[in-house]
């Protein structure tokens, strides 16, 4: 008889989760997987696919204003719906949740939906009281929407509401100037919402190269989007007729409808017993793992959001399928973080792989960087005038690419495909060596000066 009631207990359903459950039990492990929301975690429930199909709702805006440069008489103003679009991007994310259910299924893990916590190096607790044994346990909870300590805070949503919102706001203050706030500004920008963009410091997303967040903060201002800088959150008032009155650090105070916190998030580690287990946290909260992702406690190990790596979907895949190959599949595995690609979806997007310009002129003698500053075709016959930057950062003294970033339509998919130019380690040179794809926004990249 087995000693564990399991090989494996998963605590979360989501990318990391998912990933490791199904694969650990693809090489043969019994596994269990315990899931107190929805099944397909953050990125599918109320993130990265809600989230992107809500940006392809919002360029019909832009494209609708365009269509009369390229022959089409479109009815101005064009007619919206909310709530049409809302319950149509939901359904999608119910029918992705039941492809994960139904992956899980076949592959035999049992799912359990109820929340568990830890008490002990091989043993959970669940919701309804029983005690399930396991010989390692993977912590893969992910993280929750930060709000700053302040007076009102209840009267503002976090990304875990905006998708469920009964009706567009007229007028909206997303406070914070990372991932989620640019996302967002630029969708209900688009949608017709009035949006101010309000952050403690005087800067938006952090980490991207400098001259790229110059460009979209540019070109949102020059959208409609308000930023307030050095604007610290205070609080919010609520007044009688249901508008909120938002008070900020160094600013008048300025009321909305809808305040969205996109402030950060959290490691979903509080009351999770794992202190119990002699599992060590870092000061935010986030379990402290090793290259294997295992925590202080040896049959303990945690992949994704809550080890507060890099806070990314494919970053949390990834660790959940090396963790599930090394120590179920007999193929040891470490997750490499180098040149990891990301993206803003803002409007227009923003993408990046390897070292900014200021990085590379930190960390290497000598740098070249290469760019283009351009207004792609599509923009010129539309009368839009936005330009895209392209910019590669080189090695001054080998030519390698060290980073590649860009603004303007369709960058992510350009940015994915030179990403794994850069991983390779390509220089300058064989860039220029390839001939370009003309005409494309892409063909940029072979013909940077
Ligand atoms: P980010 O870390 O991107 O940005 C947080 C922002 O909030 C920063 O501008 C920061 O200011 C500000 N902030 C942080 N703490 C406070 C505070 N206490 N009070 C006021 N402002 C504060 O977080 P997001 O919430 O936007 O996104 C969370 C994570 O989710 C991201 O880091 C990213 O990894 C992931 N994500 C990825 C997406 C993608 O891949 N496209 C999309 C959405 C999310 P400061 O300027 O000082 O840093």
């Amino acid at each position: 008889m087995a000693e564990f009631d399991y090989d494996l207990f998963v605590l979360g359903a989501g990318s990391g989760g998912t990933r490791a459950s199904r694969v650990a039990a693809a090489h043969g492990a019994r596994v269990a997987v315990a899931e107190e929301y929805r099944v397909g975690g953050t990125c599918v429930i109320r993130g990265c696919v809600p989230k992107k199909l809500l940006v392809y709702g919002a360029h019909f805006a832009e494209d609708l204003r365009d269509a009369a440069h390229f022959g089409w008489d479109v009815p101005s103003p064009c007619a919206f719906s909310w709530t049409r679009l809302r319950d149509n991007v939901l359904r999608e994310v119910d029918r992705i949740e039941g492809a994960y259910t139904q992956t899980l299924n076949s592959k035999g893990v049992t799912i359990l939906p109820q929340r568990a916590v830890v008490t002990g190096p091989n043993s959970v607790r669940l919701a309804d009281g029983s005690e399930v044994t396991a010989e390692r346990i993977l912590v893969a909870v992910g993280a929750h929407p930060a709000i700053p300590e302040c007076p009102g805070h209840e009267h503002g949503i976090t990304s875990n509401e905006v998708f469920h919102l009964d009706a567009l706001p007229r007028r909206i203050l997303i406070a914070g100037g990372g991932y989620i706030a640019n996302e967002f500004a630029g969708i209900f920008n688009e949608f017709g919402s009035q949006v101010i963009l309000a952050n403690r410091s005087n800067d938006i997303l952090r980490g991207y190269d400098q001259q790229i967040r110059d460009r979209l903060l540019q070109i949102s201002m020059t959208k409609g989007i308000d930023f307030k800088f050095n604007a610290a959150f205070r609080g919010i008032d609520k007044g009688a007729d249901g508008c909120l009155t938002v008070h900020l650090a160094n600013h008048d105070p300025v009321v909305v409808d809808q305040v969205l916190f996109a402030t950060g998030r959290r490691p979903n580690t509080h009351g999770l017993g794992l202190e119990s287990a002699g599992v060590e946290l870092d000061e935010l909260g986030a379990v402290k793992v090793d290259e294997d992702n295992r925590s202080t406690c040896p049959s303990i190990f945690a992949v994704g959001d809550v080890t507060n790596r890099i806070q990314l979907t494919p970053v949390a895949i990834r660790e959940g399928q090396a963790f599930a190959d090394s120590f179920y599949g007999n193929q040891p595995s470490r997750v490499d973080y180098g040149c990891v690609p990301s993206a803003v979806f803002s409007h227009p997007p923003l993408a990046g792989v390897g070292l900014t310009e200021a990085e590379a002129r930190q960390q290497l003698g000598s740098v070249k960087v290469y760019s283009s500053d351009f207004r792609p075709m599509k923009n010129v016959l539309a009368d839009r005038n936005e330009r895209a930057l392209y910019k590669m950062v080189c090695d001054g003294v080998t030519d390698r690419v060290v980073g590649i970033h860009m603004i303007g339509p369709d960058v992510p998919e350009i940015l994915q495909a030179a990403a794994v130019a850069v991983k390779a380690g390509l220089t300058k040179a064989d860039f220029d060596a390839t001939v370009a794809l003309h005409p494309s926004m892409a063909e940029e990249l072979v013909l940077l000066k």
